[in-house]
């Protein structure tokens, strides 16, 4: 696994390192320097064609491998993930600006458990059977794999996400044609020797690289490509049901989110204090299920306010490659360019930057693209900074008076990604947690994964659930099948 030297990605198709067809090719950042390191595909849709036609080929002798065999080579990639842990830590850092430190605790082994919770899963697996009493007849109902099916993923996490998608899909017996952000490529890049390695069949997994309105476009307009699992912004998952309606495609969309993070007087103080500096700039604010919209009773108001900007004046800014970083580089120049705008317009949009909001320059990679933790004191929810997901390291504070107040501010917004409640009171718990229009809620903590549960989110942030059987259950069409037996 070279990732030092300037290199160009391939496309990985039928278990082949191969060039896109038309020989061109896109400049691939490091934003912690600001610097082209390397080059990745710019795939049209022949080389998506030919992904296909390999994932086509193997469709039926993949489908009809054993549980047993399946769920090896998959535990086989977790453990050769797990074994490539620093090489693919540091590719991930260079790649997205991440500090190492994350992809390292966080990104690398994710992307394992991906595989080796799918490897699990599969083998328990089971279908229903319903028997017609008094007319003689049972039914039950098959599980069957689509066919080939197309994963797009995001920048944010991206070995972490890509393989959320592609573990699940091929556990259940598709193949794939499958495409990572352009903006982080090198990790699927790297995949694909694992996949080789770990002896799974050629054409199963196909990965494609290229952007979003060619390559993305061109998988998800494919006629028989059965099954989108897009994770993305609302924007583009938007575009992708348009075009995948008229073909009655299955579709699960993980779009965007303006999560917030509720604080009532009664919570365990420090541990929220903790937690909350986490769930607002872990990834530099770059996840979806991060709090950004943070909503304080007004008892404990300004004592948060205070202890909020001492603990973010503590987080250093810097190199992902420092293991003192705490805050890497945001992904690209565009993107920071669109999160300090937000900063600019602050005022104007009726808030008031209380800490950070600047550019940051560090020591020998001046041209990385750095911001400080900014927090924002608004106090009318429906300005836009509440409003926009902005996806960086900002976010917005504000104080409420009652349940029923901050309820309805929590819920007012197009997003409905998930919630992090703070309190102690049981009853409190239960109605907050049914009124609140999310598809995940944090009771006393952020980002807890047991990844048997459902994941997705109602609203603008997406259709349709990941993560366990869900995932199966997405990833599978149920046939039922009637007999009568008399
Ligand atoms: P994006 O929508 O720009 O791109 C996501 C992927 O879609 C990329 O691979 C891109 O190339 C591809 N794409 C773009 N246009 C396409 C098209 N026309 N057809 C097919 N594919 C296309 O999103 P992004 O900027 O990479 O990621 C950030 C967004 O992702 C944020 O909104 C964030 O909230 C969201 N996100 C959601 C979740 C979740 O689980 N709900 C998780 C992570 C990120």
């Amino acid at each position: 696994m070279d990732i030092e030297i300037s290199m160009k990605i391939k496309n990985y198709i039928n278990g082949e390192y191969v060039n896109p067809i038309s020989d061109n090719w896109i400049d691939n950042y490091n934003p912690s320097i600001g610097e082209v390191y390397g080059q990745l595909p710019d795939s049209n849709s022949q080389d998506v064609e030919i992904a296909y036609k390999a994932a086509e080929a193997a469709f039926r002798g993949w489908s009809e491998t054993t549980l047993d065999e399946r769920s090896k080579i998959l535990s086989k990639i977790a453990k050769l993930i797990i074994a490539k842990l620093p090489e693919l830590a540091m590719a991930e850092a260079k790649d997205n600006g991440k500090p190492v430190r994350v992809a390292k605790s966080i990104d690398i082994p994710r992307a394992s458990a991906n595989f080796q919770f799918f490897a699990n899963a599969i083998t328990q697996f089971a279908s229903e059977a319903h028997e017609s009493v008094g007319q003689n007849a049972i039914n039950f109902t098959l599980r069957q794999p689509i066919g080939v099916v197309g994963c797009i993923s995001p920048w944010n996490l991206p070995l972490y996400l890509f393989t959320w998608k592609i573990a699940p899909a091929i556990a259940a017996g598709n193949c794939v044609v499958a495409k990572p952000s352009e903006i982080t490529p090198m990790t699927a890049y790297l995949l694909g020797e694992i996949l080789t390695e770990a002896g799974l069949p050629k054409g199963v997994l196909n990965i494609i690289h290229g952007l979003g309105t060619t390559t993305g476009q061109a998988i998800v307009e494919h006629p028989n490509i059965k099954a989108i699992s897009f994770t993305g912004g609302t924007k583009t998952g938007a575009h992708i049901a348009k075009v995948a309606a008229p073909m009655f495609k299955k579709l699960s969309l993980e779009l965007g989110g303006k999560n917030p993070a509720i604080i009532f007087s009664d919570c365990d103080y420090n541990e929220m204090l903790q937690t909350t500096v986490r769930s607002s700039f872990a990834n530099q604010g770059q996840i979806c299920l991060c709090g950004s919209r943070i909503f304080v009773e007004a008892s404990l108001y300004q004592k948060f306010k205070t202890d909020f900007i001492a603990a973010v004046s503590k987080l250093k800014v810097g190199s992902p490659f420092n293991n003192n970083t705490d805050i890497g580089a945001l992904v690209s120049k565009t993107h920071l360019n669109k999160v300090k705008s937000y900063i600019d317009k602050a005022e104007q949009y009726g808030g008031n930057v209380i800490f950070g909001g600047n550019i940051v320059s560090v020591h020998d990679s001046e041209d990385g693209y750095y911001l400080e933790p900014t927090i924002i004191e608004v106090d009318d929810n429906s300005c836009i900074l509440n409003q926009d997901e902005i996806f960086g390291p900002i976010v917005t504070i504000m104080s409420f008076n009652d349940e029923n107040e901050v309820l309805a501010m929590a819920n007012d917004v197009n997003y409905g990604l998930s919630a992090t409640l703070w309190t102690n009171d049981l009853k409190r718990t239960m109605r907050v947690s049914k009124q609140l229009e999310v598809g995940i809620v944090w009771v006393n903590t952020w980002l807890l994964r047991d990844l048997r549960t459902p994941f997705g989110g109602v609203k603008s942030s997406g259709v349709g659930r990941e993560g366990g059987f869900e995932a199966l259950r997405f990833f599978t069409e149920p046939k039922n099948i009637c007999i009568k037996y008399n």
